[in-house]
């Protein structure tokens, strides 16, 4: 790997506590392997939970000189550390496909989408705005200010390996928290990559800690049982969610949490099928079906089904899978066999139950990557296992439906809101079924919706807070009122 970096010291194998790079104190390390191939790129630290709980300290004591600087002085360490990533996209991008699959092009746009949090999230360092209110009584004055946190703790997937993390340490950072950051053990060298980046920034020591434990739970309880850390916030599964809020219950601790998902993607008589089709395969398999707002159901109304489901085969059927490392690969590996193996149980299951394979089938490809080529079915009903969880790869089953309420009532019949879509021209339509949809984020004849500007986050079992735009800095802040008598 380091052979193809045109700047190898960005393959950082040593964990990153408080702006120096040490290995574990117990001499443990851990291969990272790559999907596509199944080699080992690199042997990472694995620090231990002494070493998690000397980063916590450690950020305590920095985070209280990081706060009491001006927000502009914040804005622009975070802008060279923004800088840096672009400068380094190339990189960057070959490290993350490595470790985690996606194609080359594909990991380039995460950096630079990851890096778009950090840019948006420095200039909003400078506009945390308090508030006057008018005094209940003639010598009263009501002041409110926005102050950090404190020291923010992160737990990140390997989706993603990048922009999960910067997307918390962008707020948090220029908010005026410490971070500390533990990645998953499939993908941490993005991450500690974010490190080098950052102490070339000049970020001061102890306000980013980067861990790479292979001990998620462990580090976890430490996150939530150490009173200094203020602040959980976690990208993941739902499960792990609620194990973890459940732990942070008894420091009341705040919690940002963006779970899964089990995205709708509704397909209505009146949509442009070819804009309806190009909108679901970049929705379904970008990242190849592992991302938490993925397509995962499929609706489309009876009069287009079968020309929509055609045309999807069509395209589909054109696409190449392979490494994501060599050209012309449009869908990388799948992270490892058990990502497979739900996928192959979810189309068994299907097929059981009366779906029909249009195309692929669930085979998965001979030899050392985790290659899975993309599956479609046709007849997909809501007593199979997609309809209520969340398939997480390149399967696209196809609901059949009759109308409106029938598909809002089909769409909403979950614990998940997290993102959602639908194609329509029709205003009404498109105004009444946005307004019905349960979730918090709908792309309207779009199949793309992620982006620094927007809030990103979901209602019910699908999180809490939300990223991106000026109201992530909100889940880094506390809101402080000040009674003033005079
Ligand atoms: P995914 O299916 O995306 O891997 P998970 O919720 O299993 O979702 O994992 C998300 C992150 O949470 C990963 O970094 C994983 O290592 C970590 N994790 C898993 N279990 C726990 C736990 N009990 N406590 C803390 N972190 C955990």
């Amino acid at each position: 790997l380091k052979s193809l970096l045109k700047d190898p010291s960005l393959l950082a194998t040593q964990a990153y506590i408080a702006g120096d790079w040490v290995d574990s104190d117990t001499g443990a390390t851990y291969p990272v392997t790559n999907p596509a191939r199944g080699d080992v790129i690199a042997e990472v630290a694995d620090p231990s939970r002494a070493q998690v709980a000397e980063a916590i300290a450690k950020a305590e004591v920095a985070q209280k000189e990081w706060a009491s600087w001006t927000g502009k002085e914040r804005a622009a360490v975070l802008r060279r550390w923004f800088d840096l990533m672009m400068e380094h996209q190339d990189d960057l991008g070959t490290i993350l496909t490595a470790e985690q699959g996606k194609p080359l092009a594909e990991a380039k746009g995460e950096i630079a989408y990851g890096a778009s949090f950090i840019e948006f999230f420095a200039e909003e360092a400078k506009r945390v705005y308090g508030e006057t209110i008018p005094g209940h009584q003639r010598d009263k004055r009501i002041m409110v200010m926005k102050q950090p946190i404190g020291v923010a703790a992160s737990i990140t997937p390997w989706n993603f390996p990048n922009a999960m993390i910067t997307r918390k340490a962008g707020p948090a950072l220029a908010a005026g928290c410490a971070f500390v950051a533990r990645p998953s053990e499939l993908t941490p060298l993005s991450a500690l990559a974010l490190g080098v980046l950052a102490d070339r920034a000049g970020l001061p020591k102890g306000i980013l800690s980067i861990l790479p434990t292979t001990d998620a739970p462990g580090t976890g309880q430490e996150f939530c049982e150490n009173p200094i850390v203020r602040k959980l916030t976690f990208t993941g599964s739902t499960n792990v969610g609620r194990i973890l809020m459940r732990q942070a219950a008894d420091q009341v601790m705040k919690c940002s949490m963006e779970l899964g998902g089990n995205a709708p993607f509704i397909v209505f008589d009146d949509a442009d099928l070819d804009e309806a089709v190009a909108g679901a395969i970049m929705c379904k398999f970008r990242n190849n079906g592992q991302t938490c707002v993925c397509a995962n159901r499929i609706y489309v109304q009876d009069g287009v089904y079968d020309a929509f489901a055609a045309k999807l085969k069509a395209a589909v059927e054109k696409m190449t899978v392979g490494d994501g490392l060599e050209a012309g690969t449009d869908f990388g590996p799948l992270i490892n066999d058990k990502a497979i193996a739900k996928v192959q149980e979810h189309i068994a299951d299907a097929t059981a139950k009366g779906a029909e394979v249009i195309l692929g089938g669930g085979e998965a490809l001979q030899g050392a990557g985790h290659f899975l080529p993309p599956t479609i079915v046709t007849g997909a009903t809501k007593d199979m296992q997609f309809a209520t969880d969340e398939t997480f790869g390149p399967l696209a089953p196809l609901f059949r439906f009759k109308d409106e309420d029938e598909v809002i009532e089909l769409a909403n019949d979950t614990i998940f809101g997290l993102a959602s879509y639908f194609y329509a021209k029709d205003l009404s339509r498109v105004y009444k079924v946005a307004e019905a949809l349960e979730y918090g984020i709908v792309g309207v004849n779009t199949g793309i919706i992620s982006t620094e500007l927007a809030p990103f986050g979901g209602v019910k079992q699908s999180g809490l807070g939300r990223e991106g735009s000026r109201h992530g800095m909100e889940d880094y802040m506390e809101m402080k009122y000040v009674c003033l008598s005079i």
